[in-house]
């Protein structure tokens, strides 16, 4: 935990080097003539934004390394507000010039414009839409590939235009030394971009998987089991999940993220994912032939043990389940025998994925198993609603603050739980959140 810490501290004062560092160092040695204080200002702003637009092709390049100290989840939250900073800066930029020198407005009609304010302006335009589809994707009603695409589209585009524009105008860049610096940390965005798009899916490629078993699940989910092919597998975490190819080469533009639903002690390098009919892709997914060969990016995550604790409370909504089967087969697996809550929410008693194998595994462990049910029959006698600050006080032990929880499920789920257990004075270094939406 505390290692974490300070590793978060040292990758967050590496972030502000390369958001802050290029903007200050534009401050040594020789400066141009000095200009209005405000026109000096958006200049600020200006560098600072594409900074931090330049800087997100890290935030997303899936460095394990990095991201190991919050998890994926977060790192995405942090992309996507920053990205609104980033977009803040970038718009202030003009209309603070625009308010102090209104002939500058001329600016703005793109025909008559020098070629560096059209790249201006092809880069604000960028990266508004960039914003504006992100923010509104579900409501424009934006297939995920399709959006992904356009994305990475306008992100390369807004990146690119802004880092014309700022060579071309040139006013602080007249310094070769300065402009060098700036175009050096171009080169930088580059090889982040070309890593991922390149480097890594080469060597995903080089390791691929053949599916050895499809299972049909409860609850409309399907199980596929990999064996590694050519190489050892990869060591993972229960509670971790891998990017899976699904229905394409590993330089597939977008993969899915899965929760590993295996044990992590399977021999052969063997992985379990457990994966539920919901959209386009997944909906296919029990068409998988047993032989396909795919490709699978991990582990990633941080939604795994962090604390020691004297007891696990696992709670999980509908597919949440999966890294939480993970975590119950590895300790079976390993023969941990330190006590288990499962709160597992569904909708009905047959939907319940992995029913029968819970029960099976529950004499390996020492395992309390708690469904609570949404929709039961006439004749159900356990909990019934949703999993709340009631359902714990009758079925989990105190004390509530020595337990470490584990969260995965629907949003409304998760907020509801995170709420109950703060009413029940669990400190938030207690429990971890998986949440499968965070794009
Ligand atoms: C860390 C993590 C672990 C997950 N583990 C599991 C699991 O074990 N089992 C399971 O069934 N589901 C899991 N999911 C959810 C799963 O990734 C999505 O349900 C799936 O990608 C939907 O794809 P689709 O094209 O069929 O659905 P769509 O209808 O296209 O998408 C439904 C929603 O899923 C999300 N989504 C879609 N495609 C992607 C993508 N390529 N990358 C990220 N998010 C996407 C978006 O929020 C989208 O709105 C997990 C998600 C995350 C983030």
């Amino acid at each position: 935990m505390q290692s974490s810490i300070v590793r978060g501290a040292v990758w967050l004062g590496i972030y502000l080097f390369f958001v802050l560092g290029p903007l200050l160092a534009m401050l040594l040695g020789d400066l141009p003539r000095p200009r209005d204080f405000w026109i000096e200002l958006s200049a600020a702003l200006g560098y600072a934004g594409l900074a931090l637009m330049g800087l997100q092709f890290g935030l997303t390049a899936r460095f394990r390394f990095v991201t190991a100290p919050w998890g994926e989840d977060v790192i995405y939250h942090f992309h996507r507000n920053i990205s609104l900073v980033a977009l803040a800066l970038v718009i202030a930029h003009p209309v603070m010039i625009f308010a102090v020198q209104p002939d500058r407005l001329a600016l703005l009609n793109f025909f008559d414009a020098p070629p560096a304010a059209r790249w201006a302006a092809l880069s604000t335009y960028s990266l508004i839409a960039l914003v504006v589809m992100s923010l509104w994707r579900l409501k424009f009603r934006l297939s995920y590939e399709w959006w992904h695409g356009t994305h990475i589209l306008l992100a390369v585009l807004a990146v690119a235009a802004g880092v014309v524009h700022m060579v071309l105008w040139g006013f602080y860049l007249s310094d070769p030394v300065k402009r060098a610096m700036w175009i050096g940390l171009a080169l930088f965005w580059t090889a982040l971009f070309v890593y991922v798009r390149v480097f890594r899916p080469l060597f995903v490629h080089r390791r691929p998987y053949r599916v050895t078993e499809v299972r049909r699940e409860r609850g409309k989910s399907w199980t596929l089991v990999f064996k590694p092919e050519g190489h050892e597998g990869m060591h993972f975490r229960p509670g971790q999940f891998a990017w899976l190819s699904l229905w394409g080469g590993a330089f597939k533009l977008t993969q899915h993220p899965f929760s590993f639903s295996g044990s992590a002690l399977a021999p052969g390098g063997q992985v379990e994912i457990t994966i539920r009919e919901l959209g386009d892709h997944t909906s296919r997914i029990g068409t998988v032939a047993v032989g396909s060969r795919m490709y699978m990016d991990g582990p990633y995550g941080a939604f795994t043990s962090g604390c020691p604790s004297d007891m696990h409370v696992l709670i999980a909504g509908g597919v949440g389940i999966t890294p939480m089967m993970s975590m119950i087969r590895t300790l079976a697996d390993a023969g941990d025998k330190r006590p288990v809550v499962l709160l597992y929410g569904s909708r009905d008693w047959e939907s319940i994925t992995f029913r029968e194998e819970i029960e099976a595994i529950a004499p390996r462990l020492n395992l309390k198993v708690v469904h609570v049910l949404e929709k039961p029959d006439a004749g159900w006698q356990g909990e019934k609603g949703y999993i709340d600050a009631d359902v714990f006080r009758r079925c989990v032990p105190p004390p509530y603050a020595e337990h470490e929880y584990f969260i995965c499920g629907p949003d409304v789920m998760m907020d509801a739980v995170e709420k109950a257990l703060a009413e029940l004075g669990v400190p938030m270094a207690r429990y971890h959140s998986e949440r499968y939406n965070f794009v």
